[in-house]
């Protein structure tokens, strides 16, 4: 199968959350299997930092909203791997930034232009490539127009005629929701604006767009593709999501394991796997002195939660904010990795001067931080108010550090609560979004955790699970057939 892989983030080149992880390691698992896949994204400012070589595909065309560079990187020398070529779209006024979406202000104000411009792009960009796909994947609002246009604009153009789409929700809080004048602004079709298609309550919906127009809809886990499907979880797109529901799926996300992998990482300070846990302990400590936290006086036998997350809302931060205290004073340490909203910025560089010897915030985002995270901490907190798959405790499982979790989205459906499954647990799990459950949870963690041989046990089970790309990327190739055939 001929897939284009189209996202607004890929790591390594550029990352916010796990769009990018996804859009960095499933296309490479897809390659593995035979499939001629390639993917596009937009050229921000920092790519010029990690792709040095870039090879200009394409400086001439020009569409209504400015001029298009289509560049590749060296395909011996692209970081992503050798059987995944990448092409950048170039266009300075709208990617040359040092962020993606947003800056501490806010978002940028004209995101609705930028992703409108990068999805009318990649269609323009077909035109010079002499490759056509048999199926383009978008993923989430900013490509979600890729869709749309082609059975809008490009209907009538013969070139596209073949190919099929599915559009991918990795997270539904972020919809891309602007003024109705956009439309005009940007020269998508008027009709367009209409309740069965892009309208929302007096505005523009660009995932609503990719809803509907696409083939086929995933989201990123089974739990995830049923609960949005519910006022509760819809973010008021519950209604359209059931009116496709026979064509949404949900798929779980993988881990690179070349990327996220204890016996090989290069920035923990000992190589360790679940035979020689001995060494895990070396990175605690490592951890600790990193963060000053405190290893005298039996510090280093005190058990290490950490968290590594975006800052936002979605993520159960109000808990950990509120239930700080009490986390502490239950036994353990905690460190936090994260940017994000300016509130959790203040109540936890507050707090990290309150707590000095037992906790540490990170306000930053610091990938070489992150792997000393998850070798060094001995528990993993994500008590998120929804997930659609999350990534952290899949990372957490390959390094033994034990997942404490909110039952929800992607979470259930990786996490196995050890108390209630004393054989099959491979973490702790709370159902109630209140801080006494997630409290109770914490604390039947340490409680297990003082049981070495106990936990030990649970330690080495989870290194054993296999969340490789292996089988989601079958998944994902079936899902490909199924728009193809039904197109
Ligand atoms: P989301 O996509 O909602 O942000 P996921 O759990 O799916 O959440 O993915 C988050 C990814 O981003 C993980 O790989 C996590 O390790 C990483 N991450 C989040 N915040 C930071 C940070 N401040 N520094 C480094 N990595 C981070």
């Amino acid at each position: 199968m001929k897939i284009l892989f189209v996202s607004a983030e890929v790591y390594p080149y550029a990352k916010v959350g796990g769009l990018a992880d996804v859009a960095g390691s499933l296309p490479k698992a897809l390659a593995k299997f035979g499939h001629d896949i390639r993917v596009v994204m937009p050229k921000y400012k920092k790519i010029e930092d990690k792709a040095r070589d870039l090879t200009v595909i394409d400086d001439t065309l020009e569409i209504n909203m400015g001029s298009i560079g289509i560049l590749e990187a060296k395909i011996n020398k692209s970081i992503m791997n050798q059987n995944v070529p990448i092409y950048f779209i170039e266009n300075n006024q709208y990617f040359y930034r040092d962020q993606i979406y947003r800056t501490k202000e806010g978002d940028y104000p004209d995101n609705p232009y930028r992703f409108t411009f990068f999805s009318r792009a990649i269609l323009k960009m077909l035109e010079k490539l002499e490759w056509l796909p048999d199926i383009i994947h978008c993923n989430d609002y900013h490509t979600a127009l890729v869709p749309v246009l082609l059975k809008t604009e490009f209907k009538d153009n013969p070139l596209y005629k073949k190919i099929t789409t599915i559009f991918t929700i990795h997270n539904l809080g972020y919809q891309g929701i602007f003024s109705k004048v956009v439309l005009d602004e940007v020269g998508l079709d008027k009709s367009l604006y209409s309740i069965d298609k892009m309208e929302y309550w007096g505005k523009i919906n660009f995932m609503k767009g990719g809803i509907i127009f696409s083939e086929k809809i995933n989201t990123v886990s089974p739990t995830y593709s049923r609960e949005i499907l519910t006022p509760e979880y819809g973010n008021g797109l519950d209604g359209v999501l059931r009116t496709r529901e026979k064509d949404l799926f949900g798929i779980i996300n993988g881990i690179d394991y070349e990327q996220w992998n204890p016996e090989t990482d290069p920035f923990i300070k000992k190589n360790y796997s679940k035979n020689s846990l001995k060494r895990k302990l070396k990175c605690k400590k490592d951890l600790m002195i990193d963060q000053a936290l405190k290893t005298s006086h039996l510090g280093i036998k005190v058990p290490l939660i950490g968290i590594i997350s975006r800052l936002a809302d979605q993520k159960g931060l109000d808990l950990v904010e509120k239930a700080l205290e009490k986390i502490i004073n239950s036994g353990a340490n905690l460190i936090i990795l994260g940017t994000g909203d300016a509130h959790y910025h203040e109540v936890f560089q507050k707090m990290s001067y309150r707590f000095k010897e037992n906790f540490r915030v990170n306000l930053k985002f610091d990938s070489e931080l992150a792997h000393k995270i998850y070798a060094g901490c001995d528990m993993f907190l994500m008590p998120s108010k929804f997930e659609p798959c999350g990534l952290g405790q899949l990372i957490s499982f390959k390094y033994g550090t034990i997942p404490i979790v909110r039952r929800t989205g992607g979470l259930a459906d990786t996490v196995i609560d050890c108390d209630e499954h004393i054989e099959t647990g491979t973490g702790f799990v709370f159902k109630e979004q209140s801080i006494n459950n997630m409290l109770s949870a914490i604390e039947r963690a340490i409680l297990a955790y003082r049981d070495k041989k106990r936990w030990n046990r649970i330690v080495r089970k989870v290194m054993e699970q296999d969340f490789s790309w292996n089988n989601s990327a079958k998944e994902y190739a079936k899902l490909y057939s199924e728009a193809i055939i039904s197109r």
